[in-house]
This record gives C-alpha cells, structure tokens and sequence, in this order.
C-alpha cells in the first residue's frame, strides 16, 4: 500500500528522513500518526524511527536535545519543529509487568515494530508514503479492531497497561477489541495491580473524554479491568449506568469526565476517591465543589450566594454536567447573573479592614473577619451598595448590633 497526498506535518518531516538516509540509515514514520493517516483521522505528533544510534542522529542534525537517550530518543529541532526521533529498539524480559528491564538497540526495522502493542500501530511508512505492515495492521483497521501484536497473553505479561491503552483506543477510534486479544485481558486484567496509577490515569482519562466512551467502558466492565482502577471495584451497577448517557454527550474536559463520573457513580467522599488517582489539589477542589452544587442542583435553582461562593468555572462546569446527563440546564443565564453580581470577591469591597479598625478605632481580632464577612454579604445580597461610607457606616451597625 502507498498513501499519496501525504498531510502536510508528514511532508515537513520528509527531509528528516532524507537526511538520515543519506547517512546511511533506514528512517520511517511509525506508531500512532500513520495509524491516524490511514483513519483519516487528526494527527497528533508524527514521531520517526531509525536504525541510526542516538548518536548518529545527533551527528546527523545540528540542533538535538537529548529527551531520554538510554530509551533511543532524541528530539530534532527542524525548521521550528520538533520531532521525536527513536532508535529501531527491542525490550527484552519484562519481570515486572511494566518496565523492560533492558532496552537494546537494533538496526532491523521488524524487531522494533514487533515490541509495539497493536498491530494498527505497528505501521511503518517511507518517506514517499509506501506502508510496511507485517502484522496486518491494515486489515484490522478495515476490521475495526485491535489487535496485539504477537501472542495478546505474553503481551499483556510484559506490560500491563497496554490492556488500558487497548480499552482508550476502543473509546477513541470506535473499535473493538479483537476476540483473543480480549480474552486475554479478561484473563490477566488483575495484571493491572502492578501498574502505577499515574500511567492509568491518563489512559482512563483519554477513554472518558473520547467520542466512543461507551464502547471503552463496556469493554472495561465486560473484562473486568475496572476492578484495577482506584475507587471503581465496587461501582460496577454504576459504571454499567453510566454507560446509558448516550456517546453523542461528549465529556470534552477531564473536568467534566470526573464530576460526570463521580456524580453517576454517587461517590461520597470525592477528596479521597481523587487522592487514590493522585490526582491535583487543582482538580480535588474544584469537583468537590462541582459536585456539591451538581447535587444541590437537583433540587434546587442557583442562588446569588452560591453563585459567589462558586465562581464561574464552578457554575459552568456544573450547568455543562446538567445538559450532558440530560437535565434543563442554563449556563448562560447563571453566568449572566454572576457577571451581575456587585462583587466577585472580598477583595472587591470598597474598605479593607484596615479601614475598619482606623475608624472604630478598634484592635485587632475575631470579630474583625466576622464583620467583614457579613459587610460582604449584605453586598453580595445587594442589600447595600458598595461604597466606602454606607460600608464604614454599616460596620458601625454590625458592631454594635454583634456586642
Ligand atoms: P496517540 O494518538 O494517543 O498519541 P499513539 O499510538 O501515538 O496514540 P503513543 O502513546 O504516543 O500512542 O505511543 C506511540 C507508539 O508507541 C504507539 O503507536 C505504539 O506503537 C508504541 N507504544 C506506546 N506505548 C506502548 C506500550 N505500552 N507497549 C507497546 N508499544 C507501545
Ligand atoms: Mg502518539
């Protein structure tokens, strides 16, 4: 097979290859962009494989960085590009389901496409656009399947996360995973034990935020991988209802997925659900607030102070959750309404408290951040308006009413 019209990233790439093979070596794009062309699908970062050495490559371009020269890669600054550069290599035993314990280099093209994990990304292709594919990566594209390369158990022993990467491709490209392959996994799903919830976070968070998530997470549930995911064995009757939101509301942040997927699946300490993922405090706060308001949204329409007290993101995310669960939802109108608001924060009141002690002529203490917060929600409310003398005045007031 020869692609012809080759998308532009591939053509600004093409001298790379020229050059390597001038030197003497053989250069190919690989993996998941020659894949995408052959989709028709977005590409994403057109990487190279090479029989060069990383030290060869850094003899050949004058402008490298080095990114992990013990794996093979070298990163090629060309004309304001940059492209991954990898040594064709192979991994030999892998003892502990994930890492292989030595990474070699060779010159054969065929050892390192047998080391990657489906066959429709152990693709090759020339720089004229011809494919080399020796495990029939084509057909099980035509197919719509994911198929390992080689013997699925064996590969799944050397690393594990590939059945999570096999479940992320399913939910992204509308595939099914092969019937052996799948086997497979149901057989060694417990493998997944030994990968780091880093590298499965990332894979659940592409199958979650992908076009075909429901295809993803039957799978997931059908082969029982869930189970191996932080905080999710015990959730499988919730999973299978998740799996009832239709694929046409698309999760498009990671934000969404998880406020999404923690509201279905009724999680009740979401901190601690997160912490298991090792996630951010970023994104803990922000959907413990979500998921919060989401749930106080059940029954209940915004209110100004809890328009404040959330934020923008908050209430969009919220309103956004609403309208993919299949709930009235009114994101603008709750915006709006925000945007209205006197204030956004305490920092926008027109007295500080320094202000407030000069003329109280008051020390220091509790009382002052009590007062101050009900000064703020008084303009919050639109109960006074925000101007330096009603605040001074109304602080006097507080006071006094507060002794
Ligand atoms: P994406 O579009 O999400 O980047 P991709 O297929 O390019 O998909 P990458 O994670 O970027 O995926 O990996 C690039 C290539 O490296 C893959 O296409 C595959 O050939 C190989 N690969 C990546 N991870 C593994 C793995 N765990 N086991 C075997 N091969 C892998
Ligand atoms: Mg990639």
């Amino acid at each position: 097979m020869k692609l012809t019209d080759l998308p532009d990233e591939f053509i600004k790439a093409t001298p790379i290859i020229e050059k390597i093979e001038q030197a003497g070596f053989e250069a190919y794009f690989v993996g998941g962009s020659v894949r995408d062309i052959i989709l028709n699908q977005k590409i994403n970062d057109v990487d190279i494989a090479t029989s060069a050495f990383p030290e060869e490559i850094q003899q050949i371009f004058p402008k490298t960085i080095d990114v992990g020269i013990e794996h093979g890669t070298v990163l090629v600054l060309f004309q304001d590009e940059q492209y991954e550069i990898t040594t064709f290599r192979t991994e030999s035993t892998y003892q502990d389901y994930r890492r292989p314990d030595e990474v070699t280099f060779v010159r054969s093209l065929e050892e390192d496409l047998k080391r990657r994990d489906f066959t429709m990304n152990a693709l090759a292709m020339g720089k004229n656009g011809e494919i080399i594919d020796l495990f029939n990566g084509i057909e099980a594209i035509n197919n719509k399947q994911i198929v390992a390369v080689g013997n699925p158990s064996e590969r799944f022993h050397e690393d594990a996360l590939r059945m999570m990467r096999g479940l992320r491709f399913s939910s992204q490209l509308n595939f099914e995973i092969e019937e052996k392959t799948k086997e497979a996994i149901k057989e060694h799903h417990a493998l997944l034990g030994k990968i780091s919830v880093e590298r499965i976070y990332i894979e659940f968070i592409k199958l979650l935020t992908a076009n075909y998530r429901n295809q993803g997470l039957n799978t997931m549930i059908e082969t029982r991988c869930f189970e191996y995911c932080p905080g999710l064995q015990t959730k499988e009757k919730e999973l299978k209802a998740l799996t009832l939101i239709s694929n046409q509301s698309i999760f498009e942040t990671e934000e969404l997925a998880w406020l999404i997927l923690m509201y279905v699946l009724n999680i009740d300490n979401p901190k601690s659900f997160l912490k298991k993922w090792k996630s951010s405090n970023k994104l803990m706060s922000h959907i413990e607030a979500c998921l919060n308001e989401l749930r106080h949204r059940e029954k209940h329409e915004w209110d100004i102070l809890r328009l404040y007290e959330s934020g923008p993101e908050v209430i969009s995310d919220v309103e956004k959750a609403r309208l993919l669960l299949g709930l009235d939802s009114n994101e603008e109108s709750s915006l709006q309404q925000y945007n209205e608001l006197p204030i956004k924060s305490i920092g926008d009141l027109a007295i500080t408290g320094k202000d407030i002690l000069q003329s109280l002529d008051q020390k220091p203490g509790p009382w002052l951040g009590k007062l101050l917060k009900q000064i703020e929600k008084s303009v919050v409310l639109g109960k006074i308006p925000n101007t330096k003398e009603v605040l001074i005045q109304a602080a006097l007031t507080f006071k006094e009413e507060n002794e």
